[in-house]
């Protein structure tokens, strides 16, 4: 927790202020905020100062950035894609602990000052992965926050042992309980729901399911999400992340379920994907579901593209979703950063006094701009410390 006197910054691209940091918390924001002896000051040469942005859903323990060009030259199948992705890592020359302190470092220099991070849990990798992370993060632990998700990629009916191994990575560092496609992977909707409730439920974690399953069974799965969520009175605790299946043309069903989803205090998370349909976010929002854009896969042997940069997911948001308007725009870019707050229930997030004391400063003309043109990071602060500056992790 440190002090720190940013000056000469527009706060949400408005009027020029400074912004001083005590003991990691905005204590105030105003122009000519006087110096005093042994105050850090940085200027901010009249950028716009934002709150940070929130990855909600990364993978740290699948980056292969920073080793030579994994090129995905063949198109498999889900299961192929897993085995795939099992074989490579055997062979990698970087354990996790490389390759998530890798991608922590470049999420904090693109500006993220929180992130939830699924690790991958399975017979054959027991709790390394996770183990891995939280290693990872002891280098970082000053710049980001870091929530982990025991995620069965591999499956977890089919691997008997999967679900006692994610509910003691509970104990180990995680807090929250995740699944995969309850039906494509593990072919036991029912099973595959009753046993992360029932985890979660019994342990007080949270949930955040992968629900890429698309049309009529992604709506149906999306249902049992719903009823579980209600019966063990979880509402507020479920994440659905992807959700194709809201973004379904058959908008009667769409419709009905959005209404489960409000109801159940269900949120959502899209990464924008390129080729599936994705759910309505602007509509989510406007029905009050809390919802959110995120990378997820990224530079790994699922997915070449991605580099960690939230402002570049908020653009891609605005981009798929044809939103020209400067309010869409502005929208587009509350859900890689104020929403994502919201949706992973972070405390202090925001410019207001009393906040935690974590922001960005971007040189720009106003947030619709800078959606549309991703300046650099000019700076990246972290409950008042400097941990990025010019688009650099700063050691
Ligand atoms: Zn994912």
């Amino acid at each position: 927790m440190s002090d720190l006197l940013v000056t000469n910054v527009r706060p949400d691209a408005k009027t020029t202020s400074d912004i001083l940091i005590r003991n990691g918390r905005i204590a105030a924001v105003a122009p000519n905020l006087p110096r005093k002896p042994g105050l850090p000051v940085h200027d901010g040469g009249g950028a716009i100062a934002i709150a940070p942005f929130v990855e909600p859903h990364v993978h740290l323990d699948k980056i292969l950035w920073g080793l030579p060009w994994h090129g995905i030259s063949v198109p498999r199948t889900l299961r192929e894609m897993i085995d795939n992705e099992v074989e490579i890592r055997r062979t990698l020359p970087w354990g996790v602990l490389e390759r998530a302190g890798n991608l922590m470092r470049q999420c904090i220099a693109m500006g993220s000052t929180h992130i939830r991070s699924h690790v991958d849990i399975s017979t054959a990798y027991k709790l390394d992965n996770l183990h891995g992370v939280l290693k990872a993060w002891e280098k970082t632990k000053h710049a980001v926050g870091l929530e982990l998700v025991a995620f069965p990629q591999t499956g977890m009916m089919i691997d008997p042992g999967t679900a006692d191994l994610m509910e003691a990575a509970l104990g180990e560092g995680a807090s929250v309980i995740g699944g995969i496609d309850p039906g494509g992977i593990d072919g036991d909707p029912k099973g595959h729901l009753d046993t992360i409730f029932d985890i979660a439920s019994r342990k007080g974690a949270k949930i955040d399911i992968h629900l890429h399953e698309a049309g009529d069974l992604g709506l149906f799965e999306m249902g049992l999400i719903v009823e579980r969520t209600r019966a063990l009175g979880m509402q507020g605790r479920v994440v659905v992340s992807h959700a194709f299946c809201l973004g379904d043309p058959q908008r009667d069903k769409v419709e009905r379920m959005i209404d489960g989803v409000v109801e159940a205090r269900i949120g959502i998370i899209s990464s924008v994907p390129g080729a599936n349909v994705f759910p309505p976010m602007f509509e989510l929002a406007r029905r009050g579901v809390k919802c959110a854009v995120a990378s997820d896969s990224l530079r790994d042997t699922w997915n070449p593209h991605g580099n960690g940069d939230m402002l570049e997911r908020c653009w891609l948001l605005a981009y798929r979703t044809g939103s020209r308007t400067d309010d869409r725009l502005i929208e587009c870019l509350g859900m890689g950063t104020s929403r994502g707050a919201e949706l992973l229930d972070l405390q202090g997030h925001g410019l207001e006094i009393g906040c935690e004391g974590s922001l960005v400063l971007i040189a720009g003309e106003n947030l619709a701009q800078i959606v549309v043109d991703r300046p650099q990071r000019a700076l990246v602060v972290k409950n008042g410390r400097i941990v990025a500056r010019n688009g650099q992790w700063v050691d």
